[in-house]
């Protein structure tokens, strides 16, 4: 039997590595970023597209698909990737995240305030058997445990599946977050004898948690790490800001043993990707840049500090691509002028191109990235990056 896991190149002056996953979809070229696709889609775009910009894995969601269509229906199909016609690799979530994030409030949610976009949906109870709550969609009362959530992502069949954690938000103290990290690790132990029982051969991803609290996320790294799952994700509250987000990364990472690839739940802007590579990362996933093309914030080289705003008047009648040194077929095809058109005529094509720039466009930086850890250019990498 192979590895689950392969590393090919150690970057010399950092924790920086380049390997391979390999799965029953195929080789998983690591630093990799998973491209979301919640709903069994990423948004506007279809697989042979995805295939086309060299998307390596899609990262789908256990808590969305168990409310619709439902895992049976998936399963009848004949699995997720059938049922989508993506045949590559592809990771589903726990269901964690959302079910607690409407419970407490994301970060931003906290920090803007912002009201709750499922005004239907609320977590109901939080007990040490799992979490009760409303569905989005239709109010129904709804339950995911360890062992449902586990059940419901051997239906989905992706290659790689994440343990049921409590997410923890970012307001709690200490103690809240000591309690629910050691929940996390008594549903660690639920999740994987559930998932043994089913002798499925799908790998489980143990989560660390902890929040900001270094004793905390030593003691999360160390137990989940015993665990001997086949992958590692990090997740819960990394801190207010990004400096606070790359000390617990770091201090995890310092822990953890090699063999693994590492996971990064949720994060995926480009200073996060070389500042979680270069201290250990394999893989992340993020919606952003799907999210921000909906609303054309696009990528460009210009500036990859921040984003291009299409929909700026100033660029009317600007017939240059979006971005010059981009060789996706957007870029070679289309102008900015066309794209600020589309998007202030609410044309679907608009929200296309730019989903389909966007997810080139950060599918093409992490393929540098590795490229520039094999060739031990890591350095240069970030140099002419500006990271
Ligand atoms: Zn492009």
């Amino acid at each position: 039997m192979t590895n689950f896991f392969t590393v090919q190149k150690k970057d010399k002056n950092s924790r920086a590595r380049a390997g391979v996953i390999h799965t029953a979809h195929g080789d998983l070229q690591t630093p990799c970023l998973m491209t979301v696709g919640t709903k069994a889609t990423v948004k506007t775009l279809t697989p042979a597209d995805l295939k086309k910009i060299g998307v390596g894995c899609v990262l789908c969601n256990t808590y969305h698909l168990h409310l619709n269509p439902g895992e049976d229906l998936v399963a009848r199909a004949g699995g997720l990737h059938k049922f989508m016609n993506w045949d590559g690799p592809m990771f589903t979530d726990s269901g964690g995240f959302q079910v607690f994030s409407m419970g407490h409030g994301t970060v931003s949610d906290e920090i803007k305030s912002r009201e709750r976009r499922h005004s239907k949906s609320r977590v109901l109870e939080i007990s040490e058997s799992g979490v009760r709550f409303r569905s989005y969609l239709d109010g129904a009362e709804k339950i995911l445990s360890p062992e449902i959530s586990i059940q419901i992502q051997n239906k989905l069949g992706a290659d790689m599946i994440a343990a049921f954690d409590e997410c923890t938000p970012f307001h709690v103290d200490k103690n809240y977050t000591r309690n629910s990290m050691e929940m996390t690790h008594r549903w660690l132990d639920r999740c994987i004898f559930e998932h043994e029982n089913l002798k499925s051969p799908t790998k489980l991803f143990g989560i660390i948690q902890g929040g900001i609290y270094p004793d905390l996320r030593e003691i999360a790294t160390d137990f989940v790490e015993k665990s001997n799952t086949p992958g590692i994700c990090i997740g819960g509250s990394l801190g207010q800001n990004k400096s606070q987000m790359y000390d617990v990364v770091e201090m995890v990472m310092a822990r953890i043993s090699p063999e693994k690839p590492v996971h990064l739940l949720g994060i995926g802007d480009l200073d996060d990707l070389v500042r979680g590579v270069e201290r250990g990362i394999d893989t992340f996933d993020c919606v952003t840049p799907t999210r921000n093309a909906r609303h054309g914030l696009l990528f460009s080289s210009e500036f990859p500090d921040k984003k291009l705003r299409i929909t700026n008047s100033e660029f009317r009648e600007n017939f240059s691509p979006i971005d010059k040194n981009c060789d996706c077929e957007v870029c070679q095809n289309f102008t900015r002028a066309y794209v600020n058109y589309l998007f202030r005529a609410n044309e679907y094509l608009g929200i296309r191109l730019a989903t389909h720039h966007n997810v080139h466009f950060i599918q093409n930086f992490v393929r540098k990235m590795r490229e520039s850890i094999l060739t031990d250019q890591f350095e240069k990498f970030k140099t002419e990056w500006g990271f």
